[in-house]
């Protein structure tokens, strides 16, 4: 298994998309200015350093900030609609980088270069969504209750939106959160993984090639660099009104706390404990693939990656052996590889919490079925290439209570009924994504129900993993509350304003007051 640059057309690529050795962190598009320490980016998939970012300091960012609020003057007075003409050249333009910038998320995180492919359609998917949404920022209005007057509702820009965001969707997220904000009229200001640097500069190189063709501020789209010292110039950002940070829960209760402390808002979209329920009507074959696709997809390094399965007594070993015999065909290597199922986690840092979590479910007292491991010798040289393992454990166990951001599977058997699995399904700390796999109706509609699952995506017959992005995204308690992409989620980017307007030469005073002047 070569993991050549040349074999994979990586150089290409990074030429492609203006990736240098050594390139600026703070950009306002073509104005780079940083000045800090440089970041240096490896690839999981041969261990080898791609290129270096120069981080962003206090003093940049505020270089960046001052830029942001001044191209947000111009921007949010352009009609929606024509700034929904400017993110559809930008969806364009990735449609032309989309081969380029989906083997950079392949080579920079470790996806396979079909999910990078993936991921890139979801930005172009967004774009899509975002420009028909340009003509539809919609409010209402109501009967006002004096006569003569007309009261409505009508959102505006809130200003410069900040985007923290995850290693493992280098591009996507920050896609879902700017076509939006950007027909919204605000502005953005991204600071992208540390560990995924370069898919940020060749997204900004994008965005600032069709603002600077269509004569805007390059301002409207900025980018920064750094590790959670950057996040944090941005969580105490007064001039921040709202910011939306995807990554761990940790990450996310720093943020909330600090953005509620200057009563600014926050958008969050953090980790995920995502079951799928198996009950005694379910289709074996359809759960397995759902199963095995969830649990080892990204190498498990989803929000929404299948980390549990709650199965019925019933079924449990006709349903465990099917899976552990799936796992044995997994083909484990270079994700830029189409034969390879599974590629490299992020880092060593990474591949020891994995280990850590083997460990731990033996402790705990679990059973393993499909044993872990890390992978050497030749293709394995970078030391991220783990097996994905499977260990029978209780949902109660503390590291099942845990998201492990590795190819990890728990297999949790129940006993009684579906309320009886909803209840070790919800009995987590996180709430992002969840799924019933069933034929039979009051299962599935008891687990939608009031009663059913506590998650911000609840699927029938589906597995946890991925989404459209027509729905809005997210989840509850520990997974933030926030929601993105599509549906109504446009809202959380804009201001709301209720108005009144009095049409008559009369003022009538609320409560029957009467002023004689
Ligand atoms: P992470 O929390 O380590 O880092 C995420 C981002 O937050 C990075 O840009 C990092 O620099 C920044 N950051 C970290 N601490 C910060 C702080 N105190 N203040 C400001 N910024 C800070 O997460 P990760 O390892 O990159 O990503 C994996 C996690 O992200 C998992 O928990 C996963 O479930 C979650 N995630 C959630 C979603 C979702 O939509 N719910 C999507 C993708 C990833």
């Amino acid at each position: 298994m070569a993991a050549n640059l040349a074999d994979f057309g990586i150089k290409e690529a990074l030429s492609e998309l203006g990736v240098k050795d050594i390139n600026e962190g703070s950009s306002t598009g073509s104005n780079s200015f940083s000045n800090g320490e440089l970041i240096e980016s490896y690839s999981p998939v041969d261990g080898k350093l791609i290129a270096k970012v120069k981080a962003t300091t206090q003093a940049d960012y505020n270089k960046v900030m001052d830029a942001a609020t001044s191209a947000f003057k111009d921007w949010r007075t352009m009609p929606a609609p024509q700034r929904g003409e400017i993110v559809r050249q930008f969806g364009d333009k990735l449609r032309e980088k989309k081969e380029a910038l989906g083997k950079l998320v392949s080579y920079e995180m470790g996806k396979s270069y079909q999910e990078g492919l993936g991921e890139v359609q979801e930005m172009i998917d967004i774009c899509d969504f975002a420009v028909g949404l340009s003509r539809q920022l919609h409010g209402l209005t109501m009967h006002s209750e004096r006569p003569g007057h007309r009261m409505y509702e009508q959102y505006h820009p809130m200003g410069v939106v900040g985007i923290i965001s995850a290693f493992n969707f280098p591009v996507a997220v920050w896609a879902w959160n700017t076509a939006l904000a950007w027909v919204c009229g605000d502005v953005c200001v991204w600071k992208p993984s540390e560990k995924t640097p370069l898919c940020g500069i060749a997204c900004q190189n994008i965005a600032a090639e069709v603002f600077k063709a269509n004569g805007l501020p390059e301002g409207i789209s900025n980018l920064i660099n750094g590790d959670h010292k950057v996040g944090g110039m941005m969580s105490k950002d007064k001039r921040m009104p709202l910011l939306s940070a995807t990554g761990s829960i940790r990450m996310g209760k720093s943020v909330a706390q600090e953005v509620a402390g200057r009563l600014g808002k926050s958008l969050l979209e953090l980790g995920g404990n995502n079951a799928i329920i198996v009950t005694p009507d379910a289709d074996i074959k359809m759960t397995v693939i759902g199963a095995v696709f969830g649990a080892v997809g990204t190498a498990g390094q989803r929000c929404t990656s299948t980390r549990r399965l709650i199965i019925h007594e019933s079924i449990y070993d006709k349903v465990k052996d099917a899976v552990v015999k799936a796992y044995g065909q997994l083909r484990i290597g270079n994700p830029l590889d189409e034969n390879n199922h599974v590629g490299p986690i992020i880092d060593k840092d990474a591949v020891k919490m994995y280990q850590a979590a083997l460990d731990k479910v033996v402790e705990e007292g679990g059973n393993v079925v499909v044993e872990g491991g890390v992978l050497s010798g030749e293709g394995y040289e970078s030391g991220c290439y783990v097996k994905p393992a499977i260990a029978e454990a209780k949902n109660d166990y503390e590291i099942v209570q845990h998201e492990t951001f590795a190819p990890v599977l728990y297999l949790i058997k129940y006993s009684g009924d579906v309320h009886d699995a909803l209840a070790l399904q919800n009995g987590v700390g996180q709430g992002l994504s969840s799924a019933i796999m069933t034929n039979n109706l009051r299962e599935a509609e008891a687990f939608l129900s009031v009663e059913g699952s506590d998650c911000g995506i609840s699927n029938v017959n589906i597995g946890t993993s991925g989404a459209e992005i027509g729905g809005a995204f997210g989840g509850e308690k520990d997974t933030g509350g926030g929601r993105e992409s599509g549906s109504d989620a446009w809202k959380v980017y804009m201001r709301r304003q209720t108005n009144t307007i009095n049409y008559t030469d009369d003022l009538p005073l609320a409560q029957g007051i009467k002023f004689d002047l």
